[in-house]
């Protein structure tokens, strides 16, 4: 059994509905639902969006290998009626990222874990605080607290009520 912490994020339509089926959908996916952050709104992180962004951090016990983990997490996506309108940031239905498999190093063409970019957002980070203040990122070696002190991005992220 793999824990595998995913990252949460969606800016159109009914959020709130979105990511209860995208919970949903992982639960019947990909595996047991062992922990939840609340959820936060931030505005767009790098680029202009009128919608603000919730994010939310989850925490599944699963059997699956990571590759069907990213395709399982990418089929909830497609579900969701994702958008992807090229390179870069878009607004989209829902995002399901792949933060950590349990303390796994993986550097696959479609799969990069620990997620390259947690480090750099506070989005990321603030979530992973709120469940795995302690833990320690097995390539930086730093725990989510430090990260987060140490980080240089500076947008607001609340909790949603
Ligand atoms: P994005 O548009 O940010 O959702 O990125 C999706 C692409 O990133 C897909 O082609 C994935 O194969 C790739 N990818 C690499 N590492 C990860 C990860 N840790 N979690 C999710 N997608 C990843």
């Amino acid at each position: 059994m793999k824990e595998v912490i995913f990252l949460l994020g969606g800016n159109l339509g009914d959020k709130a509905q979105n990511f209860k089926q995208t919970t949903e959908l992982i639960a019947e996916n990909i595996g047991e639902i062992s922990g939840q952050s609340s959820i936060y709104a931030t505005d767009a992180w790098g680029f202009e969006s009128e919608d603000i962004f919730w994010n939310q951090v989850l925490i599944i016990q699963t059997q699956l290998d990571p590759i069907d983990v990213l395709n399982a997490a990418q089929h909830v996506e497609q579900l969701l009626g994702r958008v992807r309108s090229g390179e870069g940031y878009s607004s989209r239905t829902m995002d399901v990222d792949i933060l950590f498999i349990d303390d796994m190093i993986i550097n696959h063409e479609r799969l990069i874990v620990p997620h390259p970019l947690l480090q750099e957002r506070r989005f990321a980070l603030i979530p992973l605080v709120e469940v795995r203040r302690n833990m320690k990122h097995p390539v930086l070696n730093s725990s989510m607290q430090e990260l987060l002190d140490q980080c240089p991005d500076k947008l607001e992220v609340k909790k949603v009520k």
